[in-house]
């Protein structure tokens, strides 16, 4: 299946389809095994219909487009996609243990080596993808799906863009978002590097730092970085330093990726084995 040409015309007949894996918004993921080489995968169905009712073919064919030229350990595969009247397929790589979400969720929250593991992992993904152009801007556990071997694969491009200036659009769900994009303001990679802080401080907390009950509380707490660390669960100064450095509102002072690395809770607890470099 990875070796063959991308140019192949593949069609529904090719696969045997399995059980249902998710629902997104505009899409079912079934599994699926390619006939002939027994080759196993995941397929997203998506409805036309739904897509030209909401004008994302651009989106799509973006989204598709970008996937497919991203090769990298922990980015999840797009092998190829296809079409018949109603429906829009695409062939991804399948992720054997589901959604980073789940594993949360049942956890509470979770340890700091398995919390930096992760973070590095996704710091890895982000500079080859930053460096390949390509600001996810839709980072959170639910796109975040894991292989058989628990390592972490980004998902879902929907969001995504290729870009070599200054972004400026409203996008992604408010939890996650950098305050220059609550505000619709021009924005650049270093989002990706604020979602990083977010999702450090969910991994460790179990809940994501800004959340309140309504979407207007959140906007606030994130215009003012109304940051607080509970006393529990307890969580080492260490990443309490790396998520003070991420969750900074002056994009320019963020972080960058090459130094997250470098940071001594990271080289602390990251096991290697579980975050390949590029
Ligand atoms: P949304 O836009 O709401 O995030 P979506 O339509 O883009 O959703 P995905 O996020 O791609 O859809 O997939 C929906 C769900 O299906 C995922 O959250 C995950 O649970 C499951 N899923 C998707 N792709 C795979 C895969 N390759 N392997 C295993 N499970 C998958
Ligand atoms: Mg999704």
């Amino acid at each position: 299946m990875a070796s063959e040409s991308p140019k192949k015309n593949w069609s529904i007949n090719d696969f045997e389809i399995g059980k249902p894996l998710g629902k997104g918004k505009f899409g079912r993921v079934y599994l699926a095994r390619e006939s002939k080489s027994k080759y196993i995968v995941a397929l997203k169905v998506i409805f036309k219909e739904q897509i030209e009712k909401y004008r994302l073919q651009h989106q799509l064919k973006r989204e598709m487009a970008i996937q497919t030229s991203l090769r990298h350990p922990h980015v999840l595969r797009l092998y190829g996609w296809f079409h018949d009247a109603e429906r829009i397929f695409l062939i991804l790589e399948y992720a054997h243990g589901g959604e980073l979400y789940g594993e949360l969720r049942r956890a509470g929250y979770l340890s700091e080596q398995q919390a930096a593991t992760y973070i590095a992992s996704l710091t890895h993904a982000l500079a080859y993808c930053h460096e390949k152009h390509v600001i996810h801007r839709d980072i959170k556990p639910e796109n975040l799906l894991l292989d058989h071997e628990g390592r972490l694969k980004i998902a879902d491009f929907g969001w995504s863009v290729q870009s070599t200036n200054k972004r400026h659009t409203m996008c992604g769900t408010l939890d996650y978002l950098a305050p220059e994009m609550v505000e619709n303001k021009a924005h650049d990679y270093a989002v990706d590097n604020w979602t990083l802080g977010v999702l450090c401080y969910e991994f460790l907390y179990g809940v994501p730092p800004f959340e309140a009950d309504s979407q207007a509380d959140t906007f606030r707490r994130i215009m003012k970085v109304d940051l607080t660390f509970p006393s529990t669960p307890h969580v080492s100064t260490e990443a309490k330093d790396l998520i003070l450095q991420l969750l900074v509102k002056d994009s320019a002072k963020r972080l960058p990726l090459d130094k997250i690395l470098k940071h001594p809770w990271i080289i602390m607890n990251a096991d290697p084995n579980g975050s390949f470099p590029e």
